[in-house]
């Protein structure tokens, strides 16, 4: 098939074309090529060649480099230029591109085609011997790197010597001759590490850079960087080959990134930065600092001014905001990259709510188009107001950098990605503290509750990546010097290690020294809008799992409309109460176990009329008793005696109880519903207890709903003879109450053993409705252990055996089945049966997506995905 797709002015092969073919960025290049905007002609070589490279045992296909000799004729041809020319020579970049952005993560070479006789053509052409020698030592210490593995830093050592040499600090101020002798010095380098002179031939470079090119999607950058991302499923990446422009001419030319909106708030402002007499990675590496855009007027109105009107042309065509790369060659403006830009998760509300204001986009696509999950950033806390400000005026502030992604983090530093890794897996909050981030670091940085580094601006490597994950992040803090082999920072003459806690503030660049307390975000405005538009469009029911007032209020506050699980035993580890239920537990006899529930009936009395109360008259799923007993118990010895004591009883008593209750296999021992089976006390004190909650309730003008949930449920009969129970003791509460009013309370069952999936029809004939339970579910439909399962997991992502943690996203084809299964049968005994869902996936935007299709009533989740499940509900339904 064809391998490449040429674009220019005369002809854009490529336009309309997918991204999984021509990868992002050649399908852009094509795009703003075909709309008329100055795009540097080129080509892109396909995923498909990447695909075929790694299956043929990484062999470039027969053909490729004759079709790339045809185009970059046709680039000649239309540049008047030739490669390898020692009078007018073509010169290339060679760029990666896979169909999902990964920034950095792959390797770009710049001015390819120079050689010893090109580079002097290129001078005497240009008159400008600087800036040739300057592109060419560019060109050997990228091709040395990317192609043939030379580590970077010995070029960079030869150009120190240099610049001392010559006394100069930046790079532009070494003079041509100094840069000559930099070339000279770099190809020895080159032959040094390599055994091999610098290729002279243009097409014998090509070859290995686009070869190099191949590679680097199985290097460790990128496949770390896919993995942390989840990114899966693509062919490989595109190539693209671009004719060079040049931002490093003098100063007149420059280069420049940019966003057409401020990624950080969602504001309507160009934002970016750009340097003057510069190429390629200069801005983001932070070699020197570059400017805002805001003062390009000051340098060149004309070229701002077209930027400007680029942005609006791309925003019209992309209906997106746009994350931009152009380079000016004497003051001639060229576009070279563009790409729907990675924002936060509030500057994606804010963008969107704006984009439907400027008809731009409507309500819908703005629904579409905020990440679900990303919504968790708007949720997240920021620093105590109160505190921050006593902070600001006791001077706490060490220093300030740029706020390169909002929120606010605490935690002890670090000061390496692996170190990061290690100390969050041991459960520790860590601040990733660096002088700069490079893709190496990725999987510390996403360990890390912030980031904070000394250099690099707002669209440096740390700034960007964490943007994209809404971490909190703060770059370019120049008043902080980190020595890494140390394990030391120090801000103005004082010193802090790894035992040091700092806080980092990513909406204002503030650093201080210290753990500050956060505060709960407030919602309104923009994420007001956007959920009002959610409630339209959604037809799922949005619940959420609570076991609190507190929580249940949250969670209303978030919009949820029921709780959805309320889980009992949460309620038994109170001070207050775990004695009596110890009590219970070690009761041997049935009126000993009666007297300890009777002491526990009014706390659980008194739990619910505050979960009813915050709940105003919203449904309330409670799930009876669910853990194994021996979870309550204390299992060291000292605790066991003090326990004795209390109760009486001796040491031995209560050992051998403990002994009595252990199980090999708890999780599919004694618990859920065989609790109540073997001791039906329990279930009739929990009932009792929920009963009388909604009596008080109610004459308290408060609606109370609730519905019982009888938890672990296996076959029909089991559950018919629970549900009697339940039944009977709901009647004999309000015959002793003498409550006279209305009280609906329904009972039902959760679904998440599969036998009770299979059998949905015989057991939706004693359930009023379903709840899955999709965490045993999963676990005891895979047979993995959800406690056990990231001693495996880790291996079985990597060797893609798995897609996803099971137990975060529902496995639809397997799991899935029998939830569909369930809510099908179920139905057809009892068409009105409620079915929902209350597992972790409840929060999750792809399996609320599945819930949708499988027809649920309603998700249930934590209060802070309560937003989420929202929206997740609303794009699942559009
Ligand atoms: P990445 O995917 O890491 O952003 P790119 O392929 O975009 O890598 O290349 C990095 C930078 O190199 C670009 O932002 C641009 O400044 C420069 N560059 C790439 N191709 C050209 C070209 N043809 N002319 C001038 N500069 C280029
Ligand atoms: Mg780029
Ligand atoms: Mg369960």
């Amino acid at each position: 098939g064809k391998m490449t797709y040429y674009f220019s002015k005369t002809k854009t092969e490529g336009k309309g074309l997918s991204k999984e073919l021509l990868g992002g960025k050649g399908l852009n290049l094509a795009e703003m090529t075909s709309i008329g905007l100055p795009v540097p002609p080129g080509f892109t070589i396909t995923t498909e060649v990447c695909d075929g490279y790694y299956k043929s045992g990484k062999k470039l296909p027969a053909g490729l480099m004759d079709e790339v000799r045809k185009n970059v004729g046709m680039l000649e041809k239309e540049l008047g230029k030739k490669f390898g020319d020692d009078k007018s020579p073509l010169l290339v970049s060679v760029r990666s591109g896979a169909a999902m952005s990964m920034p950095g993560m792959m390797n770009t070479i710049l001015n390819l085609g120079l050689n010893d006789v090109s580079t002097a053509g290129l001078a005497n052409a240009t008159q400008n011997e600087r800036f040739a020698y300057d592109a060419y030592r560019r060109l050997i210490d990228m091709f040395g790197d990317v192609v043939m593995g030379v580590d970077h830093e010995h070029f960079d050592h030869a150009f120190g010597k240099i610049k001392a040499k010559y006394k100069v600090k930046a790079d532009t101020d070494v003079p041509a001759e100094g840069l000559i002798e930099l070339c000279a010095a770099y190809k020895e380098i080159f032959r040094k590490y390599t055994g091999k002179d610098f290729p002279q031939d243009p097409y014998t470079q090509l070859e290995a850079a686009v070869e190099a090119v191949f590679k680097s999607w199985m290097g460790a950058k990128a496949v770390t960087y896919r993995e942390v991302e989840n990114i899966r499923g693509l062919l490989g990446t595109a190539v693209n080959v671009q004719s060079m422009v040049y931002g490093n001419m003098g100063d007149d030319s420059g280069t420049g990134v940019a966003f057409t909106r401020d990624p950080n708030t969602g504001k309507n402002e160009f934002f970016g930065e750009f340097l003057v007499n510069a190429q390629g990675e200069d801005v983001v590496a932070g070699i020197r600092t570059p400017q805002p855009v805001a003062e390009m007027p000051k340098w060149n109105k004309a070229i701002h001014k077209q930027l400007l009107e680029i942005k609006d042309i791309l925003e019209q065509h992309y209906t997106d905001m746009q994350d931009i790369e152009f380079t000016i060659e004497k003051g001639t403006l060229f576009m070279l990259q563009t790409r729907n830009g990675k924002r936060t998760g509030t500057a994606a509300v804010k963008m969107a709510v704006d984009m439907v204001k400027e008809k731009l986009i409507d309500e819908k696509k703005a629904i579409r188009r905020i990440p679900a999950g990303d919504l968790s950033q708007l949720l997240l806390p920021s620093l105590d107001t109160k505190a921050l400000e006593d902070a600001r005026e006791k001077k706490l502030v060490l220093t300030i950098g740029l706020p390169a992604s909002p929120g606010a983090a605490v935690g002890k530093l670090t000061f390496t990605a692996e170190e990061a890794v290690e100390r969050a897996a041991s459960g520790e909050r860590v601040i990733l503290c660096r002088k700069e981030t490079s893709p190496e670091d990725v999987a510390g940085m996403h360990s890390a509750a912030g980031i904070l580094t000394s250099t690099g601006g707002m669209t440096s490597h740390a700034a960007v990546v964490a943007r994209g994950w809404g971490r909190c992040c703060v770059v370019g803090a120049g008043e902080m010097t980190i020595d890494e082999k140390a394990k030391k920072m120090t801000i103005k003459g004082k010193t802090y290690s790894g035992n040091d806690i700092i806080t980092i503030n990513g909406t204002t660049g503030e650093v201080f020294a210290g753990a500050m307390p956060t505060m709960e975000p407030k919602l309104g405005g923009d994420f007001a809008t956007v959920m009002k538009w959610s409630d339209k469009y959604r037809t799922l029911g949005i619940r959420t799992n609570a076991d609190s007032p507190t929580d249940a209020q949250r969670a209303r506050e978030f919009g949820a409309e029921g709780i959805g699980l309320c889980r009992t035993e949460h309620m038994f580890f109170g001070e207050d109460r775990i004695a009596a239920m110890r009590e219970m537990i070690l009761a041997t006899e049935v009126d000993a176990r009666k007297t300890a529930l009777a002491k526990l009936l009014p706390f659980q009395r008194e739990d619910f009329v505050g979960i009813f109360t915050a709940m105003k008259g919203l449904p309330v799923t409670v799930r009876l008793l669910d853990p194994p007993l021996h979870e309550f118990l204390p299992h060291d010895a000292k605790t066991q005696e003090e326990l004795g004591k209390q109760m009486g009883l001796k040491p031995a008593v209560i050992k051998a109880r403990v002994a009595q209750l252990h199980e090999s296999n708890p999780m599919l021992g004694h618990r859920g519903c065989r609790l109540s089976v073997t001791y039906p006390e329990i279930l009739e004190m929990q009932v009792r207890a929920i009963i009388e909650a909604a009596i008080i309730c109610k004459g308290k003008k408060i609606d109370a709903k609730p519905e019982i949930m009888i938890p672990l449920v296996g076959t029909a009969v089991e559950l018919k003879y629970l549900k009697e129970l339940t039944q009977k003791t709901i009647d004999e509460v309000i015959a002793e109450k003498k409550f006279k009013g209305s009280l609906d309370v329904l009972i039902g069952t959760m679904i998440e053993i599969p036998r009770a999936a299979l059998t949905a029809d015989e057991i939706a004939e004693h359930a009023q409705f379903f709840s899955f339970g999709t965490n045993d579910l999963t676990q005891m439909t895979f047979g993995f252990s959800r406690d056990d399962i990231n001693s495996f997991l880790p291996d079985y992502l990597r060797k893609d055996l798995l897609t996803a943690d099971p137990f975060q996203t529902l496995d639809q084809s397997g799991v899935g089945q029998l939830v569909e299964m369930g809510v099908q049968k179920g139905r057809k005994t009892n068409k009105d049966l409620k079915v929902g869902i209350c597992g972790e996936h409840g929060g999750d935007p792809a399996s609320v997506d599945f819930c949708h299709r499988a027809g649920l009533n309603y998700v249930s989740c934590s209060p802070f995905r309560v937003p989420i499940a929202r929206l997740a509900a609303a794009q699942a339904a559009i």
